[in-house]
Order: C-alpha cells, then sequence, then structure tokens
C-alpha cells in the first residue's frame, strides 16, 4: 500500500488510454488501486468442458468448437454475422448483434473457446450472448473459475479481465503488508498481494474462500479502527448552546405552515432530538424510520433549534436527485421564514460555489443542504452545530466524520429507511443511540403488490396502462443500465427503448440512471414530478427518497436481483398519495423455490421494520458463486451481517491495538496509519 504506484492514475498503466480511462470512471475507477479493489460481482465455473448437443439444456456452457463457415445476412445497418460452429457432439450458430468485427477475428477451421446461453430456434441450436476466445493459450476467461464484473459501457468482461490482471501485475509483487505480522499469523491471512491475485481468479475454492477472508478482515479492521477513535474523540468533547428562542419561534412557525400535523411518533422522536440538542455532550443519533414515514421534517424541525441558537447546519444526501428534491423541500418551508438555505454538490459551477463557501464561512447560511462535496476540502463552516446524514447507510465512517470534524463539537443524527434490529445497530455502530418512527402519517393506503413470473409482463404493462389512462405515473425499474455479455437480464436502456416504441407509443417515457448526467437527471425528475412524463425507466438509483404522489404504480423486472430492502425501498416511491397504489415484482422463470419464498416477504409484508428482519435472517454464510450479500451494511467485500463473527473478532484486535498505541504511530502500525489516512473504507 506504501506503493505510490498503488494510487496512480489508471492511465499509468500499459495500454490504458483516455477512451479506456474515461468508461473505467463511470465505474468509479481513477486510480491503479481502485481496478485493483473493483471485486468481481460473481464468479463462474468454466473448468469444465460441455458437449454442444447438451447446450440447449443448460444455463450456461463452457465449449470449445471448430469455426465451421461464416455468414453475413440481411443488409444496411441491419447487416449481421452469422458464425457456424461445431464439436464432436452437435452444431450451432453465434449470432453476433453489433460484433461484426468477429469477422476478421475468427478463423474457419479453428478452435475457439465459448461460454454462453444457448437456445434452441427452429431446431437450431443459438447464441446472440456470447464471450468467444481462441483456444489453446492460457487464459483469464476461459478454462478456470472466472470472475464476473459490473462493467460500464464500451467495457466487455474480457477487457476488464485483461485490464484488472494488468493493474494486478502492475503492483502486485512490490505490495507491502498493511497488517501487522502478528495478527496476520494469528488468523492465517494471505499475504496482501496473494490475496487480491486471488480475489481475481482463484485457482480453486479453497482459495478463493482464504482471499475472501483474509481481505473481508481487513476491510472489518480498518472500519473498526476508524469507528473506535471516532468514539473516543466524541467522547472527549463538551460544548454549551445557547438555548433556542423562547419555545422554538421557527419550529412553532413552521408546525403551523405545515397542512398537517406531526404523528405520535414524529412528535416522540423530535423531543428525543431536542433532549440531545441541549445536553453539553455532542449526540450521535440514528433515527430509523419506514420509507414515508416523514424522517426529512422531523430532521428540518431539529436543524431550526440549531439554526435559532445561531449555528449552522449541514445536511449530507448521497445522491444529486435527492439533494435537489429536499433543498426544494426546504425552500418550500423554510426560506418563509427567513432562513438562509444553500446548496451545494459536486456540479456547483466554480462562481457559485465560491461565493457559497464565502457565505458559508462568514455564517450568511444556516442550512447547507447538499453531496459528499459538503465535506470537501475547501469548505469551512463559521459555526457548524449539526450534521443531519441521510440514507446513512450510503456513507462510511471516514466521510460522515470529514463532514463532523469541520465543526468544533457539533451534534450527529443520521437517519435510514432499512432498519436494522438494536443490537445489530448498536454492534455496527458503536455507542449510538437509537430513535424510531413506527408509525406512518395517516391517511396512507398500503401498496398492493403482485408477484409475476416472467413471460406473463404484457398482462402486468396492461394494468399499468390502465393507470397511466386515469393521469397516474409509473417507475420501471431494471437491475442493470445496458447489456452485459455475462448476464442475460433486461436492461434500462433497451427496455427504455422497447417500451417507448412498442409498449407505451402513446405514453411519455424518460430514462434515468447513475451515468445521465446529474444536470440531465434533475431536469427529468422535474418534468416526471410536474407530470410532463408518464413513465420512468430506471435503475435502482431510483432506490433513495424522491417523492412524487402522483406515481402509482412501480413495476421491478429480475425483482430477485434486489435485496429484500432495496426492494422494499423501491416500492416506497409509490404510495406517497391517496390513491391506491401497485407493486408489480417480475421474476425470472428460473428462480428456485426458497427465491420465489423471499419475494412472497415483500408481497404480504409492508413493514420496513419487519422486512429488514427477515432479510437480515434468510441470509446463510456467502454462497459461492453467487457471492451473496444483504445489500446494505456492506464495506467493499465484508458484509456487517453476515461476517458478524468476524466483525467481533477483529473489533476486539481494533480495541486492543488503539489501547496500546491510540494514534498508530509505532512502526508495526505505519501501514494501518497509512490506510487510514488515505481514506479507509472504501465505499
Ligand atoms: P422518509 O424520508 O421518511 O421516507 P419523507 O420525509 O420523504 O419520508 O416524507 C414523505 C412524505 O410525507 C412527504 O411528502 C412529507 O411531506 C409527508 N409527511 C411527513 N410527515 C407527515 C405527516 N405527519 N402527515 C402527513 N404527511 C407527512
Ligand atoms: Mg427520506
Amino acid at each position: 500500500m506504501y506503493l505510490a504506484e498503488y494510487r496512480q492514475e489508471v492511465t499509468r498503466l500499459k495500454g490504458v488510454g483516455p477512451a479506456t480511462a474515461s468508461r473505467l470512471r463511470h465505474l468509479g475507477i481513477t486510480a491503479v488501486k481502485d481496478l485493483v479493489r473493483h471485486y468481481p460481482r460473481e464468479y463462474q465455473d468454466r473448468r469444465r468442458r460441455d458437449p454442444l448437443a447438451e447446450a440447449g439444456s443448460k444455463e450456461r456452457s463452457n465449449l470449445v468448437v471448430e469455426i465451421r463457415s461464416k455468414q453475413w445476412l440481411g443488409r444496411g445497418y441491419k447487416k449481421l454475422l452469422r458464425v457456424k460452429v461445431g464439436d464432436p457432439t452437435g452444431e450451432a450458430f453465434l449470432v453476433c448483434f453489433g460484433r461484426g468485427f468477429l469477422d476478421q477475428q475468427l478463423v474457419e477451421g479453428r478452435e475457439y473457446w465459448v461460454s454462453g446461453k444457448f437456445r434452441s430456434r427452429f431446431g437450431k441450436l443459438e447464441c446472440s450472448n456470447f464471450e468467444i476466445e481462441e483456444a489453446g493459450a492460457a487464459s483469464s476467461s476461459f478454462g478456470r473459475i472466472v470472475p464476473v464484473y459490473s462493467l460500464t459501457e464500451g467495457l466487455s468482461q474480457q477487457n476488464m479481465r485483461r485490464l484488472v490482471a494488468r493493474a494486478l501485475e502492475a503492483v502486485a509483487p512490490r505490495l507491502e503488508e498493511e497488517l501487522p505480522l502478528d495478527l496476520k499469523q494469528r488468523h492465517n491471512l494471505l499475504a496482501k498481494a496473494a490475496a487480491l491475485t486471488s480475489i481475481h481468479g482463484p485457482e480453486s475454492l479453497t482459495e478463493l474462500e482464504q482471499a475472501r477472508h483474509t481481505l473481508i478482515y481487513e476491510e472489518l479492521l480498518t472500519y473498526l479502527l476508524l469507528l473506535e477513535k471516532s468514539l473516543l474523540a466524541r467522547k472527549s468533547r463538551t460544548r454549551i448552546r445557547k438555548a433556542a428562542g423562547p419555545g422554538g419561534a421557527l419550529k412553532t412557525a413552521l408546525l403551523q405552515r405545515l397542512g398537517f400535523r406531526l404523528t405520535p411518533e414524529q412528535s416522540r422522536v423530535l423531543a428525543e432530538i431536542e433532549a440531545d440538542l441541549a445536553a453539553p455532550v455532542p449526540a450521535a443519533r440514528l433515527l430509523q424510520g419506514d420509507v414515508g414515514s416523514g424522517k426529512t421534517l422531523v430532521a428540518l424541525l431539529a436543524a431550526l433549534t440549531v439554526i435559532e441558537a445561531g449555528e449552522q447546519v449541514a445536511f449530507l444526501v448521497p445522491t444529486e436527485l435527492l439533494a435537489r428534491q429536499h433543498a426544494e423541500t426546504a425552500a418550500r418551508l423554510l426560506e418563509p421564514l427567513g432562513v438562509r438555505l444553500g446548496f451545494l454538490s459536486g456540479k456547483t459551477r466554480e462562481a457559485g460555489r465560491t461565493h457559497l463557501i464565502r457565505a458559508l464561512e462568514q455564517g450568511e447560511i444556516d442550512l447547507l443542504i447538499g453531496t459528499h462535496a459538503l465535506y470537501s476540502e475547501d469548505i469551512r463552516y463559521q459555526n457548524l452545530g449539526l450534521v443531519i446524514v441521510d440514507e446513512q447507510h450510503r456513507f462510511g465512517v471516514r466521510q460522515r466524520e470529514r463532514l463532523v470534524a469541520k465543526g468544533s463539537r457539533p451534534d450527529l443524527l443520521m437517519m435510514t429507511a432499512t432498519p436494522i434490529p438494536r443490537t445489530l445497530a448498536l454492534s455496527v455502530f458503536g455507542d449510538l443511540d437509537l430513535s424510531e418512527i413506527r408509525d406512518l402519517p395517516a391517511g396512507r393506503r398500503p401498496v398492493i403488490t403482485h408477484l409475476t413470473v416472467e413471460g406473463n409482463e404484457a398482462k402486468v404493462y396492461e394494468r399499468v396502462r390502465r393507470e397511466l389512462k386515469k393521469g397516474r405515473q409509473a417507475y420501471f425499474v431494471y437491475p442493470l443500465i445496458e447489456d452485459s455479455p455475462a448476464l442475460d437480464l433486461k436492461n434500462a436502456e433497451s427496455m427504455y427503448r422497447r417500451l417507448r416504441s412498442e409498449i407505451f407509443a402513446d405514453f411519455r417515457l424518460a430514462l434515468i440512471h447513475s451515468r445521465v448526467n446529474p444536470e440531465q437527471q434533475r431536469e427529468i425528475m422535474t418534468d416526471f414530478a410536474r407530470g410532463k412524463v408518464d413513465i420512468l425507466v430506471a435503475t435502482s438509483v431510483m432506490e433513495v427518497g424522491v417523492d412524487i404522489p402522483n406515481a402509482t404504480c412501480i413495476v421491478i423486472e429480475h425483482a430477485e436481483r434486489f435485496g429484500l430492502s432495496n426492494l422494499h425501498q423501491l416500492r416506497g416511491r409509490v404510495g406517497r398519495g391517496s390513491e391506491q397504489s401497485y407493486a408489480f415484482l417480475i421474476y425470472s422463470r428460473e428462480l428456485t423455490e426458497e427465491g420465489v419464498k423471499r419475494l412472497r416477504v415483500i408481497k404480504e409484508v409492508n413493514d420496513g421494520f419487519a422486512i429488514s428482519e427477515e432479510d437480515l435472517s434468510i441470509r446463510g454464510p456467502g454462497e459461492f458463486l453467487g457471492v451473496r450479500q444483504s445489500g446494505f451494511l456492506q464495506l467493499g467485500l465484508a458484509d456487517l451481517v453476515r461476517d458478524q463473527s468476524l466483525f467481533m473478532v477483529a473489533r476486539r484486535d481494533a480495541r486492543s491495538i488503539l489501547k496500546g498505541d491510540p494514534n498508530l504511530s509505532l512502526p508495526e502500525h505505519r501501514g494501518l496509519a497509512e490506510v487510514l489516512a488515505a481514506g479507509g473504507e472504501e465505499r
């Protein structure tokens, strides 16, 4: 890790030009280390070789075939290459959509490895979604356990495997150990370089398990060192806050302006937070409440108390989209009260940013709402009294501590709509206070949820059409942004095209995902909120917080690819108005009995607390090929729930390290100190 090359830009790697670098950036990969830590999302075992004759009945086949002949079909932009391949047991066709370049690469009479899903069409075996490589030489994609990565447009699995391999080659031989030797020995950990090499290309399942054990322990230890350090720091501070004005004039004014009353639980929780704010010790509180329970409002009310005492509030939000929405809500509710608002995101232009920074320093902004930009280096607050973190599980300890460090002793209020049981929260977050909103505002009707097996989409689409005709709006959610050769799934881009041209041609559709630029995202969301768009096709960027009451339908395709808590969050996008709302979960034909049972939980249970408990209890130990995780409470590879026992071990180690060496200044802790300084957990 001390290695400078590790932190260098990916363009320093051989063969990585600006085009590849820009594609990698879409995945959040800028440095060599990011590439090395772009862990596979799953693995495929391609050690065995299947007979072509049986390919039609298999989910995925790994073959060695000979190219028999090639043929161009159609004309113009519809021209299509079709390649006939065979092995001693049979023949099949490879259909090369948009991959005409294969004509040059594939030589008749030579043998190739092919991996893909074959289907029988008109009595002939055919495959259009495949990986192919000349057989023979050692390959990172065939004849072994093969990693499958999250991709982005313009990068194939094979490209990604080569890129990761190149990054590993460049740094692995000289990587130094970050962990003290005694811990490595005690816990039977692999050398850092070996662990990284194996996680990206294990020779065996045992080796993979060891690599995972090593990297997970390392992540947990780093996480816990950060957490324990921040707790120690908090305990050592005290402060005094000026009392808010008599009775909290701002708060009273806001409550009067609302067209409704707080629910009993909102009032109770607000009182708990206000007690924190009045206490001499800075508080750290986690507010858990189901989707739509009105946490934002509670947070804004708490902010008013602090603002009235003459201090500033920072409201940290995970996405640009949600930050904008919160800023708009705050503008509507608080500006009339004279509260001075600021908005800051990574996209705020230079001029506006400079102006805002000055205003913030001079105490001319009371409430600053924004994304990770809130804790950038150059942002200084005059008097930061309260840090609010929405959807806190989207942030790491270090990120929120960076924001907290910008005030002298601010209170910390974290919110989540993915509740976890109290005991777990305490173990995962350490010494926190917990508040829960257990009710929903009156008049909400529970969303009606339907499960539909793939193949019956037409009925669902018809049902959605009926709602649209009544003037309602709908979301369509897909697990991927675009086509991925390794995963045979519907994706947002191609379904957007299909829905728009074939199925809902008479309605207005828009597409949104993390790669649509934020400016455009905002326009699309505004259009959707104003009813200028009927159907929003999206990936799970939609998951967090968006609040549009006229949207009454959500269709989630490949629902089995989402965690239960994610599904519940997604479903929470509807049912926000007074109309009856519907969620349609479409699942794969190949889903196991167990998988269907999981989805049935969502259908039958509407309470987020119950669902997250179910989500937590269903998971067994990591399944190898799927490397299943809970979808929340995740670090990189580590899952704070699944890996509880290792978590406990790592916490004991972290405490004992800090006890003997609180500032990590001993030589054997130099590696750890560097990791923490360089960012620690990577999220
Ligand atoms: P959460 O962040 O907890 O998912 P939100 O803060 O987005 O929920 O609130 C959902 C919606 O409910 C918002 O439109 C908000 O104005 C509204 N709301 C909040 N509290 C109440 C209440 N007590 N009565 C009626 N509506 C409320
Ligand atoms: Mg919210």
